[in-house]
């Protein structure tokens, strides 16, 4: 699941119906406050309340401007009650005055195109190795050290592992690498990394892999890229390809600068004084520790003592390792700690938010329950507006597909006619149009988008249409493509589901 509505309003200290408003107002379609929203509308929403924080008479100098100010930073807050503003959202990412903080890089790409070979030479070359003979084990993450400074590596190749964290509404990863090996350019899971970067807004960075190879092409790997849209910086776009070699190391300082160079365009920044709140990486057992959990600090600093709250469940750090296995007693933004001292194994993409002491920890977790049953009953009883259904007018709204179908050929005709389909008013957004079934991996994109699954002489297996049901995204198959047409249609005119 990703961040539930009531889950935000509270983290952000909002009223339930306040958010509900503000969703509304952009246009972002919604069953109930428990429904999940994309952390891109998360991001909006905190933005819009900073912006709101900023303009609230608590700013001394524009306290006459204020109270027209707040009301246009939103929308649509038609009678929200003058917001109390959130203290963390003002004072969180949105604060320009916090230092800046390591990237968060994932890799992904096609299997066998070198995205482990490549983790695998960075960590041998880059993390100082703590003790002689200590075997560096495993934790989600490591920290590379680099002539630029510090980059964090989520040590998971693969975009099942980047998607799971987003499936959660947590975004961990600043950046993408996308590897490409040359001497197979684009394959299928290639282009479906391509579709995660995109839909998460995370900028790319492609490393065309195995140019030490003979029979490498990295000409046209670019090529190959131009015609997905992505069109390399030495063609006049705006896509960084960097060639390299997992096996030789070539290129791999040059891939490393430019993350670097990203990152510093990225502006990313975080208060090591804040609010802590860090993203569960992933947990495990260990038959002698116990349960381990790495996360990811995010904002604030973690100490060995304190109370974390993971979902309605919490903990006390007993210890703390970083990456590279070394004690650690406390730990800033965008450090990768594995923590001791979890109850239970806390699932990968979890948010983690820390509370003063046991009692404190006890009455938010009360909290968040109560607030969960409050807003599920306050939105059953909210009527159903035309304007809750479709948005306020002159929104575009935005209908998400994932494009299944047997051949190039189809994918292709499907694609021509879709583009002819949209309207001033509702953007068809194909976030990936792939051949073959549709997998386990497309499943978690369309949750994490809320997109509808299009089949086309085509069917899902069994084990997907589970995992679909599940998570409640629909997978259509069509044998006749006008049918087919025919859904998105139907997409385009309601994209409602019934409420009640
Ligand atoms: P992954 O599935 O993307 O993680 O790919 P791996 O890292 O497991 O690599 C797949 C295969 O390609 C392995 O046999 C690697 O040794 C090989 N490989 C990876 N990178 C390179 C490279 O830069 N050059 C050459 N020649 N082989 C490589």
């Amino acid at each position: 699941s990703k961040v539930r509505i009531y889950t935000l309003a509270k983290d952000l200290g909002v009223d339930n119906n306040k958010m509900l408003e503000m969703l509304d107002g952009l246009g972002v379609s919604y069953k109930s406050v428990s429904s999940t929203i994309e952390e891109d509308t998360v991001e909006l929403i905190k933005q819009l309340l900073a912006e709101e924080a900023e303009s609230a008479p608590a700013a001394p100098a524009q306290t006459a401007d204020a109270a027209q100010a707040a009301p246009q930073a939103a929308p649509a807050p038609a009678d929200a009650p003058t917001p109390s503003p959130a203290p963390e959202a003002a004072t969180t990412a949105e604060d320009t005055g916090a230092p800046h903080r390591a990237p968060v890089v994932t890799i992904m790409g096609h299997v066998d195109h070198g995205k482990t070979s490549l983790l695998d030479y960075i960590r041998k070359t880059r993390v100082a190795a703590k003790e002689a003979g200590g075997i560096t084990q495993h934790v989600g993450a490591f920290e590379a050290q680099t002539s630029k400074g510090k980059i964090v590596f989520i040590d998971t190749p693969g975009h099942e592992a980047f998607t799971t964290i987003r499936a959660r509404g947590a975004n961990v990863a600043d950046i993408a690498i996308i590897v490409i090996a040359a001497d197979d350019s684009l394959m299928p899971q290639t282009r479906e990394a391509i579709a995660h970067a995109q839909a998460a807004k995370v900028p790319m960075i492609v490393a065309i892999n195995k140019v030490d190879l003979p029979q490498a092409d990295p000409e046209r790997v670019k090529t190959d890229l131009t015609q997905l849209n992505l069109v390399p910086e030495e063609y006049g776009g705006d896509l960084v390809v960097v060639p390299v070699s997992a096996k030789t190391g070539e290129g791999v300082e040059d891939l490393l600068e430019y993350i670097s160079l990203t990152a510093e365009l990225e502006d990313l920044r975080a208060d090591p004084k804040g609010t802590f709140s860090g993203v569960v990486i992933e947990g495990r057992v260990d038959k002698q520790a116990g349960v381990l959990a790495t996360v990811m600090v995010q904002e604030g600093t973690l100490h060995v003592g304190d109370f974390l709250v993971v979902g309605e469940g919490y903990g006390k750090i007993k210890a703390m390792t970083d990456s590279a296995g070394g004690r650690i007693k406390e730990a800033g933004p965008s450090t990768p700690v594995q923590i001791l001292g979890f109850s239970e194994v806390p699932a990968s993409g979890e948010q983690v938010q820390s509370a003063k002491n046991e009692h404190a920890a006890r009455e938010v977790i009360a909290g968040r329950a109560q607030t969960r049953r409050d807003t599920e009953a306050a939105r059953e009883r909210r009527k159903l507006t035309l304007e809750d259904m479709m948005g306020p007018l002159g929104t575009v709204r935005t209908v998400n597909l994932i494009l299944r179908a047997d051949t190039q050929g189809s994918v292709e005709a499907i694609q021509g006619i879709l583009a002819r389909k949209e309207t001033d008013d509702v953007k068809l957004n194909v976030m990936l149009a792939g051949i073959g079934a549709p997998t386990e991996g497309d499943v978690l994109l369309a949750s994490t988008a809320e997109a509808t699954i299009l089949c086309f002489s085509v069917t899902a297996p069994g084990s997907v249409t589970k995992i679909a049901d599940n998570k409640g995204i629909d997978i259509k198959s069509f044998r006749i493509i006008y049918e087919l047409i025919d859904e998105v249609d139907r997409l385009i005119k309601g994209n409602i589901e019934p409420v009640f």
